[in-house]
């Protein structure tokens, strides 16, 4: 039996002889969990990589979010994109705050930052954008807005591994930017996250709250909650760092060839000129839902399975208050599809999307 089945993504497993070592590590100093030696190592080594100063290991990337939030007293209404993965909504809802969405721009695919102002209110306090598909937001002239109306600012980084913003991290920007290192993503921790946090005086306070609110054994300063990132998982992030050369090579390599053939064919997203790409996802722009479910139903047809991020737009969920109308994510969430991306996509199974796609468009 073999597993022919193509999705959208495969988890990339690093070498398993060193997994296996740095388990047998753990094992020796019987040290699991609670901020143990592993994840401060993966910290001091991820802060390096990614050219950043402080780094929270944390145990996913919507607990993330809200550690971002609790860490930074955000209430009230925050301004934030409909474009998006649920979590970034659903962690505001939680969190008793209210997402207030700014349409998006229909080529970048990220919140349209020109319309983030008009939507700001006394009882707005944060602004929670996301680098859509590593797509880096326009962070400049959201800072802008952010210093004039005095907000905070949350980037919801989850597909932003790696990108650079005018050769300096683009988690750099905003008050504080989070992770995701969940196993489908560029790099994984199995499950995990982090918190890119600018303020040094905050990094205290966020590393009380991911472990209940405790400082010391006799002092409990915060309302916290258990967020902690275990060291299997950090383990998980040591042996991945150590392949990511080859990891973003291999998703090169698979971009550019989506890029070249199906150039003119379907539309792509518009690439930020001043950030890096990290070619962690490869969404096509259809003219219209009708085509999409054509290639969709067209590749599910051969076990291809791509995948309609994001669909549907954050603005039609049911449990939104107040009630939000964004056209424009409404109408690019029904006509766009990613194509399956991963370091070991085969040649042959990557022409093969690629003809069905082309065909497909033929008929159209
Ligand atoms: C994956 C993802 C998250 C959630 O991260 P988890 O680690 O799965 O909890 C949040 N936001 C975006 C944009 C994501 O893609």
């Amino acid at each position: 039996w073999r597993n022919i089945m193509i999705n959208v993504t495969k988890t990339y497993l690093p070498s398993k002889e060193k997994y296996q070592k740095y388990v047998d590590e753990i094992y020796a100093n019987g040290w699991v969990t609670n901020n143990g030696p592993f994840v401060k190592k993966l910290e001091k080594k991820l802060a390096e990589y990614l050219g950043v100063k402080n780094i929270v290991l944390v145990s996913n990337g919507t607990v993330a979010l809200e550690i971002a939030y609790r860490t930074l007293d955000i209430k009230g209404y925050a301004i934030t994109t409909p474009f998006s993965f649920v979590a970034t909504t659903s962690s505001l809802v939680t969190n008793d705050i209210k997402p207030i969405f700014a349409d998006i721009d229909p080529q970048t695919l990220n919140v349209d930052s020109n319309k983030i102002e008009g939507l700001i209110t006394p009882n707005t306090s944060a602004i929670v954008p996301v680098h859509v598909f590593g797509n880096g937001c326009d962070v400049e002239a959201i800072d802008k807005v952010a210093q004039k109306y005095g907000l905070k600012v949350i980037y919801d980084a989850a597909h932003a591994f790696d990108v650079k913003y005018k050769d300096e991290s683009i988690l750099n920007y905003g008050d504080i930017s989070t992770l995701s290192f969940h196993a489908t993503k560029l790099f994984h921790t199995i499950e995990g996250g982090a918190l890119i946090i600018n303020d040094d005086d905050l990094v205290e306070k966020a590393r009380y709250l991911i472990n209940f609110g405790i400082e010391n054994t006799e002092s409990i300063p915060e309302l916290g909650t258990n967020a902690k990132m275990n060291e299997f998982e950090a383990v998980m992030g040591l042996c991945m760092l150590d392949e990511m050369e080859i990891v973003l090579r291999k998703r090169k390599d698979v971009f550019r060839l989506y890029e070249k053939e199906l150039s003119g064919i379907v539309q792509f997203q518009e690439k930020n000129n001043y950030s890096t790409q990290n070619y962690s996802y490869f969404p096509i722009i259809l003219k219209n839902e009708e085509q999409l479910l054509r290639i969709q139903n067209a590749l599910n047809e051969k076990q291809i399975f791509p995948r309609r991020y994001f669909y549907p737009s954050l603005d039609t969920l049911d449990y939104i208050e107040p009630k939000q109308y964004c056209e424009i994510s409404r109408d690019i969430s029904k006509k766009i599809l990613c194509l399956p991306i991963y370091p070991e996509l085969e040649k042959n199974s990557q022409n093969k999307i690629i003809e069905i796609v082309k065909n497909t468009m033929k008929g159209l």
